[in-house]
C-alpha cells in the first residue's frame, strides 16, 4: 500500500501534468484568434449578458454599454445591458474576447 508521502507525491505530479495540459490547450486556443490592427472586435448580440467584463479588461475604452428593452413587454427586468464595440479605438488586441465568460465576443476584418 502507498504511504501518504508517495500519494501527496503523486497528487503533486498529477496536478503539474493537468496544469501543463491546459496551459497547452488555452496557448492553442488563443493562437487561433486572430488579432492586431486589420482586425475589429464584433459583440455578438444575443450572446451578451451584460456583465461588464470586456470593459474592465479593454485598456483602450473601446466598448461601452447600453441599454436594450426586452422583445417581450411580459419580461420584468429593471435594466438588460449588452456591450457595443466603438470601431476606431479598437486596437485588436483581443483582450475581450478572452475574458468574455460567454463567447459573445468575436474578431473581424476591419
Ligand atoms: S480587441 Fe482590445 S481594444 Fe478592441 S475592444 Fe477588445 S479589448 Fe478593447
Ligand atoms: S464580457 Fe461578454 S457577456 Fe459580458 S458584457 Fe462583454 S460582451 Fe457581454
Amino acid at each position: 500500500m502507498a504511504s501518504r508521502d508517495e500519494v501527496a507525491l503523486r497528487r503533486t505530479d498529477v496536478q503539474r501534468r493537468i496544469r501543463i495540459a491546459l496551459n497547452a490547450a488555452k496557448a492553442e486556443e488563443r493562437a487561433s484568434v486572430k488579432g492586431g490592427e486589420t482586425t475589429v472586435a464584433f459583440v455578438k448580440e444575443e450572446q451578451c449578458i451584460g456583465c461588464d467584463q470586456c470593459t474592465i479588461v479593454c485598456d483602450d475604452d473601446a466598448i461601452e454599454l447600453y441599454d436594450k428593452p426586452l422583445a417581450s413587454p411580459l419580461m420584468q427586468v429593471d435594466i438588460n445591458r449588452k456591450a457595443k464595440i466603438l470601431r476606431d479605438p479598437c486596437t485588436g488586441c483581443r483582450l475581450c474576447v478572452f475574458a468574455c465568460p460567454t463567447d459573445a465576443i468575436i474578431m473581424i476584418d476591419r
